[in-house]
């Protein structure tokens, strides 16, 4: 395993689509690994083939409740509405708010090339729907709501700050 870069906003790899997978290699399995691995290692939820430079319908997701590999995902169910901050590794230091679907099921193959189907709601819902665009060469930041800000002036963080300093308190 290794750790692959991660493309930024800018580099034309990220607006292009992607292919399908239409056997597992060796390649293609080491690539699955070296994508878990990069994910983990920059703290995401989630990473498509695409941010690592490689134009093939493969994203990785791991929201908390361990990974899931998805081979040619599609979403097959979408309802309900959602909005809220995103980010992205391509995206460092930045977020915006996006009006995703509350709910999404799909289904893909996973790294054996087997069917599955994956449900989600609020952040793992979220996150299919923005892995699965990278594999149509669409950012996040084409559908921020307003503009994208720093993530150090996030609301939310400046709250967890102060949560942290009451409980030192105590
Ligand atoms: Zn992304």
């Amino acid at each position: 395993m290794a750790l692959r870069q991660i493309r930024t906003l800018g580099d034309p790899v990220l607006e292009k689509k992607c292919r399908e997978v239409k056997e597992m290699t060796p390649r293609l399995k080491e690539l699955v690994d070296d994508m878990l691995e990069t994910m983990y290692q920059a703290e995401g939820v989630g990473l498509a083939a695409p941010q690592v430079g490689v134009l093939r319908r493969i994203v990785v997701i791991d929201v908390g409740e361990g990974p899931i590999v998805m081979v040619n995902p599609q979403i097959v169910e979408q309802s309900g509405e959602q909005c809220g901050q995103e980010g992205c590794l391509s995206v460092p230091g930045q977020a915006g708010e996006v009006t995703r679907p509350n709910y999404v099921k799909a289904q893909a193959l996973d790294v054996n090339m087997q069917p599955f189907e994956v449900e989600g709601t609020e952040l793992l819902a979220r996150a299919i729907c923005h892995e699965l665009d990278h594999l149509e060469g669409i950012m996040y930041v084409t559908k921020v709501n307003g503009d994208l800000y720093n993530v150090e002036d996030a609301p939310e963080e400046e709250e967890e700050t102060e949560t942290e300093a009451e409980k030192e308190e105590n």
